[in-house]
């Protein structure tokens, strides 16, 4: 709590000081790698900073908000895995950065009732990693921010769970006092990975809740809207792989509109292009992302129009060797080619990997090298339906198979952070708990 207080961390060693802001996919395993490799033998002072408390893999919080996953089961504290990685974890939101003096500011921190539990803090660095995500662009659209939840934190993403789980049990309690029908509308815009998979995962809730018991909404009651401004779903992903997923979400009752661009929200519906009306109670938005917008020219660097840092292949902003920024808050263009890799947590591994190998060498001096992404393909979760992606170039892939590749991305990460010991534990622990716990959160 000391170290909370202070309003300044300024060098008390003479280490050099690599401070990363952002602990998710990306910043955390690098904060790792590098506590364990340079932290730990006092070669450089490792810092980390987070404005949550907790970490939880971002691509899980579909499966938070549909209940299908228990986040607290799932998450990992930061003060407990940074004195076991040799890093120091200072809770803090970013807000602005003095490059002159090569100082971060962190702004006041506050409880949930608005208490103030520490003030306006700065943190000094010789290295600053920027690596704090992004957020969803909902492009301006009237009514989005208003109407519909984003999942971009686990806290919206278990508000999304609370407001879903709340339906099931206003239904259930007006059935009680005279029975009637009941429908559940949900639309979700965007149907990039998360739309699609957070359909699939809501359809598998519906059925979980009606098994449980809480059967006044019946599953096939429960109508989801997939809406796509493109001609196709998962645009990114090649056309077979869109295909079949789009097949799959069919056999599942998932309302699917392609070339359909919303032009606003209201509390009770979505309205789109052609006079198109789709009635929602549940509202999701998932459709772009963009860096947070605080980041558009912090500090005099150079952004680009969604305020994403951008980076040159060392990683490096371009204006200021000393701050690195990786994963979905930096624009790195590789050499030759048209677009900038993808936001994904692929992405901000291989960053993380790259760059603790980056910042050993710049410390001793050496070429920090070129980083280089290797896109190993990508996979899309239809719940318990099925899993389709391709990989390797463009070997599409589904079932067993391609769910097995699914769930070891997640285990990849928790191997990154954890080693492979802690990490069989953790499997043989999730496998025997699988048995004995809910499938649903109904909390
Ligand atoms: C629902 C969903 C499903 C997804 N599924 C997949 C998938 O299947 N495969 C895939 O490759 N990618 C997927 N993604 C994308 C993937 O999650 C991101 O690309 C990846 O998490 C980016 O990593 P990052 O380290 O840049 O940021 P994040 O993992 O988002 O971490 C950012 C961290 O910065 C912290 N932070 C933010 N602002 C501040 C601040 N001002 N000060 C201090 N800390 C701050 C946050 O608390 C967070 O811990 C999915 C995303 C979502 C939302």
């Amino acid at each position: 709590m000391e170290k909370l207080m202070s309003t300044e961390k300024t060098q008390t060693s003479n280490l050099h000081r690599i401070v990363i802001v952002g602990g998710g996919a990306g910043g955390l395993e690098l904060a790792t790698r590098l506590g364990n490799q340079l932290g730990k033998h006092q070669h450089a002072e490792i810092i980390l900073v987070d404005a949550a408390l907790t970490h939880i893999w971002k691509p899980l919080l579909h499966e938070v908000a549909a209940g299908t996953l228990n986040s607290y089961e799932d998450e990992l504290n930061y003060f407990a895995h940074a004195s076991q990685h040799h890093f120091e974890f200072f809770l803090g939101r970013l807000t602005d950065l003095d490059r002159a003096s090569k100082k971060i500011v962190l702004g006041a921190l506050k409880d949930e009732d608005g208490k103030e539990v520490a003030p306006e803090r700065c943190i000094a660095y010789d290295t600053l990693v920027l690596a704090i995500g992004s957020t969803s662009n909902d492009f301006g659209t009237p009514g989005a921010k208003e109407h519909c939840i984003f999942l971009d934190s686990r806290p919206q993403a278990d508000r999304f769970q609370r407001e879903f789980l709340s339906l099931y049990l206003e239904a259930q309690a007006r059935n009680l006092i005279e029975p009637h029908e009941n429908t559940l509308n949900i639309a979700i815009i965007g149907a990039g990975a998360t739309g699609v998979e957070l359909a699939a995962e809501l359809h598998h809730a519906a059925n979980q809740f009606s098994k449980y018991g809480l059967n006044s909404i019946d599953p096939k009651d429960v109508k989801i809207s997939l809406i796509e401004a493109a001609p196709r779903i998962l645009p990114a992903l090649s056309e077979r792989v869109s295909e079949g997923a789009e097949k799959e979400l069919q056999k599942i009752g998932v309302n699917v509109l392609k070339n359909c661009r919303v032009t606003h929200i209201d509390a009770h519906k979505v309205y789109c292009e052609g006079d198109i009306q789709i009635p929602a109670t549940l509202k999701v938005w998932s459709a772009g992302i963009k860096a947070p917008d605080f980041l558009k020219n912090i500090g005099g660097l150079e952004t680009n129009r969604i305020n994403q840092l951008v980076v040159k292949p060392s990683l490096q902003t371009t204006l200021d060797d000393d701050i690195f920024a990786m994963g979905d808050c930096a624009c790195y263009i590789p050499t030759g080619a048209e677009r900038p890799v993808p936001p994904r947590a692929q992405v901000a591994n291989q960053e993380a990997i790259f760059l603790a190998k980056a910042l050993a060498h710049r410390l001793q001096n050496k070429p920090l090298g070129t980083f280089e992404f290797k896109d190993k393909g990508s996979l899309v979760s239809l719940s318990n339906q099925s899993t389709v992606g391709n990989i390797l170039g463009n070997i599409n892939v589904e079932g067993l198979f391609a769910r097995m590749m699914y769930v070891s991305l997640y285990r990849f990460h928790q191997v990154a952070l954890h080693g492979v010991f802690k990490t069989s534990l953790m499997i043989i622990k999730d496998l025997l708990s699988k048995g004995s716990s809910p499938q649903l959160k109904l909390h």
